[in-house]
C-alpha cells in the first residue's frame, strides 16, 4: 500500500462491513483505523472483528489501528405503559424510579445518579434532542420537568442532561466489562464516551494501564469547559459532533472543532473529528456539496483524522463511503494553499530537545527539498512530535514495536512501519535510507532527514539530525 495521503481515515464497522472481505476492501479503500462501537458489538463479535482485522493487516502487511469505542454513561427512560407518549409543549411529567411502565403524569428514569443531579432549570434532552424539557421542581430521586418542545416519547429513548453533572465517572458497569475485553483482544485504542473531567481519564488510565492509547470524546459542555486539562490527559481527542450537538447549540459545534483542533495541533494531540461526515452515504453512492466542504475543512484544519461511523458500520455504500473520503482528502491535500494553510497554524516549539530537533528537521526538509522525514521512535513520541510540526514532506515512523506502530496509524502525514533497533549510528542512517527507498518515499540519489536519539534505545532521547544520500542501489546511505 503505497498511500500519500497525510489525514487518516477511521471507519467504524458493524453489520455492513464487519467481514474479512470487507474489512480488506475498506482498507485499501483508504482506512486506517477501524473503530468497533461497543455500544453494538458483543464481546464474541469484537474479538471477531479484531482477528479478522489482523489477518488483513497481516495479508497486506502494513499495521491497521483498532479503536474500542466504550458506550459510557448513555442514559435512557424506562417504559410506558403501550410503549410511548404523545406530549405537547406546557405538559409536565415526573421522572422517578419507580419501574412500573409510565403513563402521561410519570416515567421510569433507571439512573439515581441523575435524578439526584437534576436541578430547577436544567435542560432534559430526550431522542437525539427531539423532545426538550425544563426541569421545574425536583427531589433525591424525582424530578418534574415541563416539555419546552417535542410531541413523542417512546420506551428506551435517550436522555441528555446537558447542565447536570453528574457525580458518576466515564466508565459504567459494562464499560469496565467492555474495557477488559477490549484489552485482552490487544486493541490499540480505547475511546471514552460522555467524559465530564480530567478524573474520568485518570480512572480509564488506572485500568489500561499503557496497553492502549485513551481517546478522549469530547460531546459534553462540561468536557469543553475543561479542554486544555483534558487534551494534557488525553492520548487523542474526538470532536464527537453526534451528542455535543445534542448536548449543545448546534450552531455552535463548528467553533467547537475548530478551538478543539487548534488546541490540539498545539498539544501535539492527535484529533479526530467525528459524525454524519458523510451522512448521506449511509443509502445514496454519492454524497451531498455540503458534505464534501464539511470533510474538505476538517482536512484543511489539519485533523489528525476523519472519521465515518453508520455510513461504513450499517449503510448501503461503505467501500463508497471511504473512497469517497480517500478522494476528497487526496483532492484538498493536492491543493497548493493546502500546505500554506497548514504551515500558517504551526504551533510554537516547546523548550524540549526533542521539539527543537523535530522543528528543525521539518523546516530543514522544506528548506533543502528532501524527500523525507525519517524518525526512529520506540512509544511513539518522536513521531508524535514531528508530526506535530505538519512538515512539508512525507514523515516516515520506523519502530520496533508493533503496538506503536499500530496506534500510530492515526497520526497525520506518518506512516509507519516495523522496523528492528538499528545496532550503531551507520545502521541507523543504513536503515533510514533502506527502508525510504522500499516504501518509495525516496529513489536513488535523494536526500532524506533522519531523526533519532542517542544512546540508541534510550526513551526521550530524541537529539540527533542527519542528512543522508540514499546510494544508488536505494539499499542504505551513502557516507559522505
Ligand atoms: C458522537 O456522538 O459523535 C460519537 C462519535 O459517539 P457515538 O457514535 O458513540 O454516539
Amino acid at each position: 500500500m503505497n498511500r500519500t495521503r497525510r489525514v487518516k481515515i477511521l471507519a467504524t464497522l458493524g453489520p455492513a462491513s464487519n467481514t474479512p472481505g470487507m474489512i480488506e476492501k475498506l482498507t485499501l479503500a483508504g482506512a486506517d483505523v477501524f473503530r468497533i462501537n461497543m455500544s453494538h458489538a458483543s464481546h464474541d463479535i469484537m474479538r471477531q472483528t479484531v482477528a479478522h482485522i489482523r489477518s488483513v493487516e497481516e495479508k497486506l502487511g502494513y499495521p491497521i489501528g483498532i479503536m474500542a469505542d466504550m458506550q459510557g454513561p448513555k442514559h435512557r427512560l424506562g417504559k410506558f405503559e403501550g410503549g410511548e407518549l404523545d406530549v405537547k409543549p406546557g405538559d409536565t411529567i415526573t421522572f422517578d424510579s419507580d419501574p412500573t411502565p409510565g403513563n402521561a403524569t410519570r416515567v421510569n428514569l433507571p439512573h439515581p445518579e441523575i435524578l439526584e443531579a437534576m436541578q430547577p432549570g436544567h435542560r432534559m434532552l430526550i431522542n437525539d434532542g427531539k423532545v426538550s424539557l425544563e426541569v421545574l421542581e425536583s427531589g433525591k430521586d424525582w424530578a418534574k420537568a415541563k416539555i419546552i418542545s417535542g410531541t413523542w416519547l417512546a420506551d428506551r429513548k435517550g436522555v441528555n442532561l446537558p447542565d447536570s453533572e453528574l457525580a458518576s465517572g466515564a466508565l459504567t458497569k459494562k464499560d469496565l466489562a467492555d474495557l477488559d475485553a477490549a484489552l485482552a483482544a490487544k486493541v490499540d485504542w480505547i475511546a471514552l464516551s460522555f467524559i465530564q473531567r480530567p478524573d474520568d481519564l485518570a480512572e480509564a488510565r488506572k485500568i489500561v494501564k499503557g496497553r492502549a492509547g485513551i481517546l478522549a470524546k469530547i460531546e459534553k459542555p462540561q468536557a469543553v469547559e475543561r479542554l486544555d486539562e483534558i487534551i494534557d490527559m488525553a492520548d487523542a481527542i474526538m470532536v464527537a459532533r453526534g451528542d455535543l450537538g445534542v448536548e449543545m447549540p448546534l450552531e455552535v459545534v463548528p467553533s467547537i472543532q475548530k478551538k478543539m483542533i487548534r488546541k490540539c495541533r498545539r498539544a501535539g494531540t492527535p484529533v479526530v473529528v467525528a459524525t454524519q461526515m458523510l451522512e448521506s452515504m449511509i443509502h445514496a453512492p454519492v454524497p451531498t456539496r455540503a458534505e464534501v466542504s464539511d470533510v474538505a475543512n476538517a482536512v484543511y484544519e489539519g485533523a489528525d483524522a476523519v472519521m465515518l461511523s453508520a455510513e461504513s458500520a450499517a449503510g448501503d455504500y461503505p467501500q463508497e463511503a471511504v473512497s469517497t473520503m480517500n478522494s476528497i482528502a487526496d483532492a484538498i491535500e493536492k491543493d497548493k494553499g493546502y500546505l500554506d494553510v497548514i504551515a500558517g497554524q504551526r504551533p510554537e516549539p516547546d523548550a524540549t530537545s526533542a521539539d527543537a530537533i523535530s522543528f528543525a528537521a521539518s523546516e530543514i526538509a522544506s528548506t533543502l527539498d528532501l524527500r523525507a522525514v525519517v524518525c526512529f521512535t520506540a512509544s511513539g513520541s518522536t513521531a508524535l512530535r514531528v508530526s506535530r510540526t505538519r512538515p512539508a514532506k512525507p514523515i516516515l515512523a520506523l519502530s520496533p514495536v508493533p503496538e506503536t506502530a499500530r496506534r500510530l496509524t492515526m497520526l497525520w502525514g506518518t506512516k509507519c512501519i516495523l522496523s528492528p533497533d538499528a545496532e550503531d549510528l551507520k545502521d541507523v542512517i543504513d536503515k533510514a535510507c533502506r527502508r525510504a527507498a522500499d516504501e518509495e518515499m525516496a529513489d536513488p540519489g535523494d536526500r532524506i532527514i533522519v531523526v533519532a536519539g542517542v544512546p540508541l534505545k534510550t526513551p526521550g532521547s530524541t537529539n540527533m539530525l542527519r542528512i543522508a544520500y540514499v546510494n544508488d542501489a536505494g539499499q542504505g546511505a551513502q557516507h559522505r
